[in-house]
């Protein structure tokens, strides 16, 4: 995919909010959501502190002969425009940056068109991007598996099948959530360490786990696996994923067919999706396997894949106790990890889920598994944070967490920056833990 017009680092956009260096939403990025209104849901663009009512831009005429993409942009959802593959998204990009940017020339006809259709963030509703049909979620980061790994088999921390075959199961799409949403404490059957019976309990081990997930654009037939060097074209854009996960339920449970309810209750999402084209400038080398590892297989592998099939997307994840939030404390940054660090790209994953012939399609969230580095501090669970509790961290006001409690929330975040390119930010995806039975709506 060529850079363009679009990624010019000098460009500007007349939304002045859009043009600070710590903008998440510059004109070069253009990341396109959802959010529910008086009229029902509406497609949209984030641009600096705004954002763009698409379906209304479609509405007043401003994409002058429509086109497929100006009709998805009047459907209530991002299905329809990532079903089209990646020359109509590539074909809205350009039709946004040419709207929003400033001009010397003038431009001031187009601009009071636009700015009206403008809407402040800060008011907006936004929602799950897209309904997810199917929801996997994967275990990329080797790192993360060695770690789990060790805690629970100690004599073989990574199972010999890690470095062959991309790890995922299959999670549960109706309980994903946006970001905001409150995450009730889950109960489950769990068994504690000096219990001989299981007893069915509010879970003590509630964690988050930092993922950025997949949005599949156009789907592929039942029967029809994808190759490595076409899965790209099969992948609309990236949020922001927080895997809640009750670690005690999760052990009691997980043998021999993997995570079941603890994980299903909640899983939470960012309302952005930054599209592939955005992320161009961020494109980096695929995992370097360290000198004795397998190849991948060959249908896992490829020469683009090798050189490009990886992103610099840099990650952190932030705590912030009830008590914090009285006391008017910032949220306590306790990780910061990367997206290079997952041992399989994107589109080893796709085009591994794909192999067998199942049918992936528009809207389903493929997720990468916690994006933990290899240093202790880029760590992106609690589970491995605090050593399955054994080493508790000291938040600012003194308290203590080994896994988190009621009232705590926890906010990932993720941009991609660089020398010579603008920075390309996701905003956040956020969650407080909360208890009790769940409130009437
Ligand atoms: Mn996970």
């Amino acid at each position: 995919m060529p850079l363009d017009d679009t990624h010019d680092p000098t460009l500007r956009s007349w939304v002045a909010s859009a043009n600070t260096a710590s903008a998440d939403f510059a004109i070069q990025n253009l990341p396109l959501g959802v959010f529910a209104g008086a009229r029902g849901r509406r497609v949209c663009a984030a641009i600096g502190d705004a954002a763009l009512d698409l379906h209304a831009c479609a509405e007043e005429g401003l994409f002058g002969s429509p086109d497929e993409a100006s009709q998805a942009c009047l459907a209530g959802s991002l299905d329809a425009l990532m079903a089209l593959g990646p020359e109509a998204s590539r074909a809205l990009r350009g039709r946004l940056s040419a709207w929003l940017r400033a001009r010397r020339d003038g431009g001031h006809e187009l601009r009071a068109r636009l700015e009206p259709l403008l809407v402040p963030l800060d008011s907006l509703r936004l929602c799950v991007p897209a309904p997810v049909g199917d929801y996997t979620d994967f275990y990329a980061s080797v790192f993360h598996a060695t770690n789990v790994g060790s805690m629970f088999r100690p004599d073989e921390p990574l199972l010999p099948n890690y470095k062959y075959v991309p790890i995922g199961y299959h999670g549960r799409a109706s309980s994903i959530v946006v970001s905001g949403t409150p995450v009730r404490r889950p109960s489950g059957q769990l068994k504690r360490d000096d219990a001989m019976e299981p007893e069915f309990a509010a879970s003590r081990r509630l964690d988050y786990e930092l993922e950025v997930g997949a949005w599949v654009g156009r789907g592929n037939a039942l029967g029809t696996p994808i190759p490595i060097d076409e899965a790209e074209q099969h992948l609309f854009g990236l949020s922001l994923v927080n895997d809640w996960s009750a670690r005690d339920i999760q052990q009691w449970e997980y043998q021999p067919l993997g995570p079941f309810l603890a994980k299903s209750f909640a899983t939470s999402v960012s309302p952005w999706v930054v599209t592939l084209e955005a992320l161009e400038p961020f494109r980096t080398p695929a995992f370097r396997r360290p000198d004795g590892d397998p190849a991948p297989l060959p249908y896992l592998d490829s020469p683009r894949n090798r050189d490009a099939g990886g992103i610099d997307l840099r990650l952190e994840v932030a705590l912030r106790t009830a008590r914090m939030r009285e006391e008017g404390a910032a949220p306590h940054v306790v990780s910061r990890s990367s997206l290079r660090h997952l041992y399989w790209t994107f589109a080893q994953l796709l085009t591994h889920h794909g192999s067998n012939g199942c049918n992936l399609r528009p809207g389903d969230l493929l997720a990468s598994g916690t994006v933990s580095g290899p240093t202790r501090d880029s760590r992106g669970c609690l589970l491995e944070l605090t050593w399955r509790g054994s080493e508790p961290i000291t938040m600012p006001t003194g308290e203590v967490r080994r896994f988190l409690e009621d009232g705590d929330e926890v906010t990932l975040s993720g941009a991609c920056e660089r020398e010579g390119a603008a920075r390309v930010g996701f905003g956040s995806c956020r969650g407080v833990i909360v208890n009790g039975p769940a409130a009437a709506t």
